[in-house]
């Protein structure tokens, strides 16, 4: 049965329905309700809001300049200046925690072309990037090793690393006091009339209606999408994160990306650090949220320790693995309008930099809704129009 036919079902009914309450969810929201040309009711529904298994909640909540496009630059400085204002827009007692530690990417001989093609990206959009020979590395970090290193981009300003939690309840308090309602449930079905999406259905046998529909279910963002009979080449891919300790003090640690793939950066007295599996293991994990702790012993530890000697004894301490929400068309955002179903949006495929840039994308998706079109900045690369065709726009710069 459809929504649309039989109203007397529908147990409520918004202007826009959000599916998924962490930060996409939530910024979607937050700028939905703050835009004063919207008059309509919006509902974020979220199945976990503990959100204990959210990447969101799970992520290295750092943030950087160092995009290969320029786009996800643009989008992250949006992130930035968010950041920032936090107190102007929630109030004093917002802590964020925020640190400018910056980004250290090195690159070896062989991915030094590259890293200076990104850096000259980077400035013409005016990020803060120093580009620094072995000489520039040893004279600013001077436990590094930098005997296989040809050159080491460092974000100056304007990157480092936040608090991922007080962001999201800050988000969600300002939507609610905005007047979203913040509901609990599993959506399990989506309903369309033709090339309309007119409601959903949770779990609990609940039926919703909506003028509009959000997809902001991170890792789940293919499964939401398939529920409307759209695909969406989004799944999770598990990231784990090593809480580590180093005895010896590592002087100024920014957030370090090293050529073999590992990154590392300070959290509080420790480290965290992290690297992707092999890609023969990097499959979809469904609900596997288990720590695969060879990651950290035959991949992370001894390029760590290669690249920062001191780190050859090293005290783990703990670890927990997350999802990214990894769009396997070309590492990037989907965002906006599915072109033939237009009240449905995406929000959706941010391959692992999606905390920093979840202001720039729920603004965007507020402004689609609001004003059909992205106002603030021109995102239009990152519609479902290229996933339709097959058409990558890739990010270099994954971490
Ligand atoms: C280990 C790790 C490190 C990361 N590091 C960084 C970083 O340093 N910087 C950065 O910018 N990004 C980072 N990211 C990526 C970032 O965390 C994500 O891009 C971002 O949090 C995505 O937000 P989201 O709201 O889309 O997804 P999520 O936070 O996963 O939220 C989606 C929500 O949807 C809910 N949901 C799903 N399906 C349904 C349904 N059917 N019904 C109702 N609710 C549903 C889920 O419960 C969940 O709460 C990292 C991610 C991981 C895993």
């Amino acid at each position: 049965m459809n929504l649309g036919d039989d109203v007397s079902e529908i147990d409520e009914s918004y202007d826009v329905v959000i599916v998924g309450g962490a930060i996409m969810g939530a910024m979607a929201a937050y700028f939905l309700t703050l835009d004063p040309a919207f008059h309509g009711k919006v509902a974020v529904i979220e199945r976990d809001p503990s959100f204990t298994f959210s990447s969101t909640t799970l992520s290295a909540a750092s943030i950087r300049q160092q995009f290969s496009i320029p786009e996800n630059i643009r989008m992250s400085r949006f992130g930035l200046e968010f950041l920032h204002g936090a107190k102007e827009r929630f109030g004093p007692e917002i802590e964020l925690g925020w640190h400018e530690g910056g980004y250290l990417i090195l690159a070896s001989e062989a991915g030094a072309p590259v890293l200076r093609a990104n850096h000259a990206v980077q400035q013409a959009e005016g990020a803060d990037i120093a580009l620094l020979d072995t000489g520039g590395l040893k004279a600013r970090f001077e436990w590094l090793n930098v005997e296989d290193i040809a050159l080491g981009a460092f974000g100056v300003t304007g990157e480092g690393w936040f608090d991922a939690h007080a962001l999201l309840t800050g988000v969600r308090r300002a939507a609610k006091q905005q007047g979203a309602h913040l509901l609990t449930g599993e959506v399990t079905a989506i309903e369309r009339a033709g090339n309309r999406v007119t409601g959903v259905t949770l779990a609990d046998g609940r039926r919703i209606g909506c003028g509009a529909l959000v997809n902001a279910a991170g890792p789940q963002a293919g499964r939401v999408a398939a529920l409307a009979g759209i695909h969406l080449p989004v799944e999770g891919r598990k990231r784990c994160v090593f809480v580590v300790h180093c005895r010896t003090p590592i002087e100024r640690l920014p957030l370090l990306v090293d050529p073999s793939g590992f990154y590392i950066r300070p959290e509080g007295a420790y480290q965290i650090c992290g690297a992707p599996p092999p890609d023969e293991l990097d499959i979809n994990p469904g609900d596997d949220f288990e720590v695969d702790w060879s990651v950290f012993e035959e991949i992370i530890w001894p390029a760590l320790a290669h690249r920062i000697p001191a780190m050859e004894e090293l005290k783990p301490i703990r670890a927990w693995a997350g999802h990214y929400e990894m769009n396997l068309l070309d590492h990037n955002a989907v965002i906006g309008p599915h072109p033939e179903v237009a009240n449905l949006y995406f929000l959706n495929g941010f391959s692992g930099h999606g905390l920093q840039q979840a202001p720039a994308a729920g603004r965007a998706i507020a402004e689609w809704i609001v004003h059909g079109r992205s106002v603030s900045l021109d995102l239009h690369v990152f519609g479902y129009e290229r996933i339709a065709a097959g058409r990558p726009y890739r990010e270099l710069n994954i971490i």
